[in-house]
């Protein structure tokens, strides 16, 4: 009898507890395969620690909430309403989700032809937005991201926010759809770079997976 009863208390945990269960996608390659960019120690500490933690941290924080049962996007747009610890863990979740993807061992993936179009007409040329992408970055006092976003036109921006915040929340001045983000907290470079962020930036451009920056601006402006 006893038994039973733990084993039906236990269910109803476990259906509660799948309700708000955000997860970390895996890692689409190797802690190693960015090396001569992003070491491995760091890949590996910042996924399977700083990743992990912000996932498992806002489980906690929506549990018994309303936001349980909702998606990340729309926790993301009334983090206003919410408290810190969903602003925080939320955001570093869908942020560090995002960021995963936008980085491959694979060299010299180029962006859509859309895509290098409308980078070429917003800001000049390519080398001309990664100048502006990383000087998003370098001048992000703290820690914080750097983004490039399509805004409700469907125009591309780049921005910077700190902490975890990211266009998609209310609170953020500049709004949009990130199609790509460069984490600059410390976490994320300082084992190989110290305090040589530029450095990181300039380095992050030889893993960037274009293919999937491209796909997510397709998505983007398919929203619209
Ligand atoms: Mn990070």
């Amino acid at each position: 009898m006893k038994i039973l009863k733990i084993a039906a208390v236990s269910a109803v945990f476990a259906a509660q507890f799948t309700l708000a269960q955000f997860k970390q996608t895996p890692l689409p390659y190797a802690y190693n395969a960015l090396e001569g960019s992003i070491d491995a120690q760091t890949m590996e500490i910042h996924y399977s620690k700083h990743g992990a933690a912000y996932a498992s941290n806002l489980n906690k924080a929506i549990a018994g909430t309303p936001q349980e049962k909702e998606n990340l996007i729309k926790i993301l747009s009334e983090t206003s309403k919410l408290s810190p610890a969903v602003r925080n863990n939320a955001g570093g979740h869908y942020n560090h989700e995002l960021f995963w993807t936008i980085l491959t061992p694979e060299k010299n993936t180029q962006p859509s032809a859309k895509l290098s179009k409308a980078i070429n007409e917003t800001f000049g040329s390519m080398d001309a937005f990664k100048e502006k992408m990383s000087k998003a970055g370098a001048d992000r006092f703290g820690s914080g991201w750097a983004w490039l976003s399509v805004d409700k036109n469907g125009k591309l921006f780049v921005s910077s926010t700190p902490n975890q915040d990211n266009p998609l929340m209310d609170v953020v001045e500049e709004k949009g759809t990130p199609i790509l983000g460069i984490d600059v907290w410390e976490h994320a470079y300082y084992l190989k770079y110290q305090n040589k962020r530029a450095d990181y930036l300039s380095a992050i451009w030889n893993v960037l997976n274009w293919k999937e920056v491209s796909k997510r601006y397709d998505a983007a402006l398919s929203k619209k």
